[in-house]
């Protein structure tokens, strides 16, 4: 069977030297991915070679299929979607029109409107500030909004951000658990960029540590969280 995401010898960078350099990864349906590593090791600039944001050699799959030579837009109707850092909540329209225009172009209006309903449920926060403008919300609920908005478009693959930045230990540990009960439900494969290692590993199945842009370790998560020798080495704690 196919990976749900293989990314196949990729090198991107912003000028002539790359950031990544013929990096390989390839991630089975369902599972938790969390990548890790210092400041500029190459986190964003991955998750975002893989959306199609940035010029890259080398090749992306989704499902087994190519999806290199398409743009963004293109690659996320294939199922992929991206919450990126910062959190791409549109602030002049409401929880509710962000929430529609995640799944609009993905389902009929009744179907949308179930999703949406889920996400309500599943968030209770954001229920109650439907009607608020992205700009009126805390920086947990921005986050909880992009993380609702993704995954209403039922997405087969996530890519996040570093999506506990800034946000307190209660708001971290609700989109951790979620991640990991959509995955368990779904079959949602997550590629999950983080400083916040500890959180982040507790819910992943695997680690993978980058460092100058290369693989340095990948393994089970419960193993990279032990490991005080590269914690102290890669991630700075
Ligand atoms: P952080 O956690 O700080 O976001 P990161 O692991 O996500 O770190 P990247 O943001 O991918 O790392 O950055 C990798 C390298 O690319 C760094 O050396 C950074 O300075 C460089 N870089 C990032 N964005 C740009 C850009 N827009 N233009 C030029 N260089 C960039």
């Amino acid at each position: 069977m196919s990976a749900a995401l293989d990314i196949r010898s990729v090198t991107a960078g912003y000028g002539a030297e790359p950031v990544l350099h013929d990096l390989d990864l390839s991630i089975p349906d369902g599972q938790v991915v969390t990548l890790l590593g210092a400041n500029g090791a190459g986190k964003t600039t991955l998750l975002r070679a893989v959306s199609g944001l940035m010029p890259t050699t080398g090749s992306v799959h989704l499902r087994g299929r190519d999806i290199s030579r398409l743009d963004p837009e293109q690659r996320v109707r294939q199922g992929l979607a991206h919450v990126p850092e910062g959190r791409g909540v549109i602030t002049e329209l409401t929880v509710d029109e962000n929430l529609r225009l995640g799944g609009l172009w993905r389902h009929d209006r009744t179907t949308l409107r179930q999703h949406i309903d889920a996400e309500y449920e599943r968030f209770e926060p954001l229920a109650r500030r439907r009607h608020a403008l992205g700009h009126q919300l805390s920086g947990g609920e921005r986050q909880m909004l992009a993380l609702a908005r993704a995954l209403v478009a039922t997405p087969d693959v996530l890519l996040l951000d570093e999506p506990s930045l800034g946000l307190a230990p209660q708001v971290v540990h609700t989109i951790m658990q979620t991640l990991r009960q959509e995955c368990d439900r779904t079959g949602l494969t997550v590629l999950l960029a983080e400083q916040n290692a500890a959180s982040a590993l507790s819910v992943a199945d695997r680690g993978v540590v980058l460092h100058l842009g290369r693989i340095r370790t990948d393994g089970p998560a419960a193993h990279i969280a032990q490991d005080d020798a590269l914690r102290h080495a890669y991630l700075g704690y």
